[in-house]
């Protein structure tokens, strides 16, 4: 295995590091926190770059590029949020849906539309019954008169009450637990749907909701794919959603260990810096260890899925990981800061918040063990 960018991927590495500090930044970031604002500048940056479409053919208006440029794309767009980084990712996952198994039509108005910033989608999976028992989903959607009539109530779905957002909605088409279940696009301003943002202290910039659909009609041809392949779907880009959550965890632990390195570098107590204390040396050297062995991982992955392989056990041990080394990060930084780890400012308040969630979100931590253990035989 070789453990070098080649000249291309280093290349990309430094333009989207580039982009990212240029164009974006920790203030911003901060700020963007701070109001709950959708940091709709960065959306739109990027989308004439043409990154959007990072993973979408040439011939559909993409980039085509495997897994690995794509992990090295999400390393650096989650180098100062994780918040930023799902701003950014989530839409992708349905633009694929779309780009593999969409009509001529959805292909030309919404991956078109998508590609050049003009809309955005949020995924709907969970269910207040179907957290991580996804299947368990109630929302139902039948066919009446040429249309589809949704009813159900969906909990935590990023982004969907963002303008131009159509919502991807997983319901229950059949009585079969994978197989009666499709993909229906649901546009967040239509009839009987009401959309309530949640509360969280996480993704406060992409923003959550939950919502009721009240007999909500779209036409027949706002299903995505075939009846009952919706499950399917939607784990054909698991590997690249857990990929892209790894890599932008790696992203985010870095600089979260570079701010508590250059912080304890700079005060001083007891006449010395803090640095110079042994115990948060080694904890800082232990932390780079485990930083390294979580970017070996999240690459690993990538080189496999580029290869065409299979990376199921891959991707679910290079999240578990870097999740938890984000966490312990996180962790020792805000204890490393003192005091002045409470303060936004300094950061390291949401990289903790940012960092616990990502143990959950994209299928919690035991799930992830669960699926690893399977892979093993177990
Ligand atoms: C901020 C935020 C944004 C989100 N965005 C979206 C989104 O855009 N779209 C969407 O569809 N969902 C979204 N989610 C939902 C997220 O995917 C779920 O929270 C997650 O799948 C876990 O479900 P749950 O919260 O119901 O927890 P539960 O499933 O109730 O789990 C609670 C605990 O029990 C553990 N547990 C559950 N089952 C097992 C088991 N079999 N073995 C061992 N342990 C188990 C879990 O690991 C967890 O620790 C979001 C959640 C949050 C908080």
């Amino acid at each position: 295995m070789d453990f070098q960018f080649d000249d291309e991927q280093r290349l990309w590495h430094d333009t989207v590091h580039r982009f990212m500090d240029q164009e974006v930044g920790r203030e911003y970031t901060r700020a963007h926190d701070a109001s709950r604002e959708f940091p709709e500048e960065v959306f739109q940056k990027m989308a004439a770059q043409g990154w959007l479409g990072i993973l979408i053919p040439e011939e559909q208006g993409g980039m085509n590029a495997d897994a690995i440029l794509y992990a090295i794309f999400c390393e650096a767009i989650g180098k100062y949020s994780l918040d930023t980084a799902a701003c950014i990712m989530t839409s992708m996952f349905t633009a694929n849906n779309i780009s593999r198994h969409g009509t001529p039509e959805q292909k030309r108005t919404y991956l078109a539309a998508f590609l050049a910033g003009r809309a955005k989608f949020s995924i709907s999976i969970s269910e207040p019954q179907a957290g991580s028992d996804a299947a368990a989903v109630k929302t139902t959607a039948r066919l009446e008169g040429g249309e589809w009539v949704l009813n159900g109530n969906k909990v935590w779905c990023s982004g969907a009450h963002l303008p131009g957002a159509t919502i991807t909605v997983l319901a229950r088409t059949g009585t079969e637990r994978y197989d009666g279940l499709s993909l229906i696009l649901v546009p967040n301003t239509a009839k009987g749907l009401s959309i309530k943002k949640m509360n969280t202290i996480v993704r406060k910039s992409f923003g959550t909701t939950e919502f009721f659909m009240d007999n909500v009609r779209v036409p027949k041809g706002n299903l995505l794919g075939e009846v009952g392949k919706g499950w399917h779907y939607i784990n054909e880009h698991l590997e690249y959603e857990r990929l892209s959550i790894a890599a932008s965890q790696v992203g985010n632990a870095r600089v979260a260990l570079d701010d508590t390195i250059r912080y304890t570098k700079d005060r001083k107590q007891f006449g010395r810096a803090l640095a110079s204390f042994q115990v948060l040396k080694h904890r800082m050297a232990e932390n780079e260890c485990e930083l390294e062995a979580a970017r070996l991982l999240v690459y690993s992955a990538a080189s496999k899925i580029a290869r065409g392989e299979r990376a199921v056990k891959e991707v679910s041990m290079a999240k578990v990981f870097a999740s938890e080394v984000l966490f312990k990060i996180a962790f020792n930084g805000m204890q490393a800061l003192g005091g002045y780890a409470q303060l936004p400012e300094y950061d390291m308040e949401r990289y903790f918040r940012e960092a616990k969630h990502g143990m959950v979100g994209g299928g919690s931590n035991e799930i992830q063990r669960g699926i690893i253990a399977k892979e093993m035989g177990l």
